[in-house]
């Protein structure tokens, strides 16, 4: 596993720092307890437009608001304060490449489980490319382990302490020879996997889980279920049973950090013929064009982050 690339500078509560300043304590009760709501989100560098652009800020900006309201975290600045700090550092920090932001809001300090205070928002932002499963695939197996219930820690906020739940998943399934896991549900039906939403193309109609599956309600979900359409088949949103994906013509896992990785098999069957279906193919080539700002009537997604301050 290599080591992700150290950024010069972080935001600490608002203000810029260099990136070995921005610590925490080692007693802050988002360490010791996960009392922590993050966000990640994708810049995209448009060379002809010399242009970063991050896709959908405010949408992820509300669920950082959402996941730290449903927690208890509160008085975090709100989205449009967020969405300048995160440009401010992008040209902090030289940023002229594809790029990954992070975004948490936390308690720090010294507390106990239900502290409050005091509340600290962080942010970095650091180069990153292409996942190389967005061209050659992944292939899944159906976890032994199950879905965080709504009603336990629930996955629809991004909170930190529900991604013990997928690390259990992705460390099992690479253990035993797959890249990564679907999670089933308690009802034995599909959430997703340990970091992303799941689509499977079955009797030509695009089917993903519903919100209500035990899904993060993902950002990139969203966007596709408003976009397919314009390439292919539309998305349908239902309850998908796990012999359906063992029957899919096509399949793909998708979020901020894979975009849409074609998923080739699941528990060692192949999808359709096994190779990255025609269909995702055009979704990916879509998406593509649309989060670099290539596709005008979906330029209101992007915020640029060079030229005017936001
Ligand atoms: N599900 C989980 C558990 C995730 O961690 C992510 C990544 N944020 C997603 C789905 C995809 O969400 P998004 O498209 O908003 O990145």
């Amino acid at each position: 596993m290599t080591q992700a690339a150290r950024p010069p500078f972080a935001t600490m509560n608002g203000c810029i720092v260099p990136f070995e300043k921005a610590t925490v304590s080692i007693m802050a009760p988002g360490l010791t307890f996960s009392v922590l709501a993050f966000e990640g989100l994708r810049g995209y560098w448009n060379s002809a437009h010399e242009q970063l652009y991050v896709f959908r800020a405010p949408e992820h900006m509300a669920r950082l608001a959402f996941s730290s309201r449903v927690i208890e975290i509160d008085g975090i600045p709100d989205g449009q304060a967020l969405t300048a700090q995160t440009t401010e550092l992008a040209r902090a920090c030289e940023m002229r490449d594809d790029c990954y932001v992070r975004i948490q809001a936390y308690i720090d300090d010294l507390g106990d489980m239900s502290a409050r205070g005091p509340v600290a928002t962080s942010i970095i932002c650091r180069p990153r490319g292409r996942v190389k499963s967005f061209v050659e695939g992944m292939h899944f197996c159906v976890s032994s382990w199950r879905r965080l219930p709504d009603d336990v820690s629930p996955p629809r906020i991004k909170a930190s302490a529900n991604y013990l739940n997928s690390r259990l998943a992705g460390l099992e399934a690479k253990r035993d020879g797959y890249d990564s896991a679907v999670i089933l549900n308690r009802d034995g039906t599909v959430s997703e996997g340990p970091g992303g939403c799941i689509f499977m193309l079955r009797e030509g109609d695009w089917i993903t889980s519903p919100v209500t599956a035990g899904i993060l309600e993902s950002i990139t979900r969203r966007t596709l279920i408003e976009v397919a359409g314009d390439v292919g088949p539309s998305v349908i949103e239902r309850d998908i049973d796990r012999t359906e994906l063992y029957d899919a013509d096509e399949a793909f896992y998708c979020g901020t950090g894979q975009e849409i990785v074609p998923i080739l098999s699941v528990d060692r069957k192949p999808v359709g013929d096994g190779s990255p279906g025609a269909e995702t193919r055009r979704l990916q080539a879509h998406y593509d064009a649309l989060v670099r700002g290539n596709l005008e009537q979906y330029r209101d997604w992007l915020t640029p982050v060079w030229g005017e301050p936001q």
